[in-house]
């Protein structure tokens, strides 16, 4: 189906591993617009600032990490065998990278850093600026774009999104401990949901997705529906 000639942008936020790349990916691949996984750039600066010392031993140095902040460029590239675009930092892809344990367990503290989020949230919109975009994060509904056509905020068991996310580190020849993915989600959701500056919040306005219970298939045409009926 498509929205023609009514672009619209889609805004994907919740909670860690609940599936919203897949979901957002998915969506943007029907309509034939464009996908964009905030997530992965918040992580792409974090991969750069534990490359460049600002991030070591259990502590973010933020004052480092922000002098750091010029030099990092963030680009996109399509990637054919995955149907979606990988994250490129400073020309090189990093799409594996990014996804590290290690890289993990730093990104919420810098996510919480004000020049940080200023920097991407600017690159965001900018991406949005011609609509037909799908993406998925955490502030994209209320800070992002507040006026996006559609909203949606998406939340799951924690014990589905933590074996959800083992399946698909195991899937990649990973040797991950369901425990420490627990962990990781279980902080990482208390950091987005409680920092100062842009929490995780639904927007008032925000359609809710459950998906502990659905498959993909479901999701698709409970969402499908949706966009149908704002774009008639
Ligand atoms: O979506 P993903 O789990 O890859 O995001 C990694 C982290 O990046 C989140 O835990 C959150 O701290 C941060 N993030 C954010 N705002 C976004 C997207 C991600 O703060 N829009």
């Amino acid at each position: 189906m498509s929205c023609q000639p009514k672009k619209i942008i889609i805004a994907i936020d919740g909670y860690s591993a609940c599936g919203k790349s897949t979901f957002a990916r998915e969506i943007a691949a029907r309509l034939g617009y464009i996908f964009i996984d905030t997530g992965a750039m918040y992580r792409a600066v974090t991969l750069y600032g534990l490359r460049h010392g600002a991030i070591r031993d259990d502590r973010v140095d933020e004052t480092a990490l922000v002098a750091l902040l010029p030099e990092v460029n963030i680009t996109f590239a399509f990637n054919p065998d995955r149907g979606a675009s990988d994250v490129i930092l400073n020309g090189e892809n990093v799409e594996t990278q990014i996804r590290s344990l290690e890289v993990s367990d730093y990104v919420s503290r810098v996510s919480q850093i004000a020049a940080v989020r200023q920097k991407l949230v600017d690159m965001q919109q900018r991406m949005g600026e011609q609509k037909g975009v799908v993406m998925d994060g955490r502030d994209i509904g209320t800070v992002v774009f507040p006026n996006a056509e559609l909203k949606i905020f998406m939340t799951a068991d924690p014990e589905v999104r933590a074996q959800r996310r083992y399946a698909e580190l195991k899937a990649k020849g990973q040797q991950p401990s369901l425990e420490e993915i627990a962990a990781n989600l279980r902080e990482r959701d208390y950091a987005d949901e409680h920092r100062a500056i842009s929490p995780l919040r639904q927007a008032p306005d925000a359609r809710v997705l459950d998906n502990s219970r659905m498959s993909v298939a479901q999701q698709m045409d409970w969402v499908m529906d949706l966009i149908e009926k704002l774009c008639r």
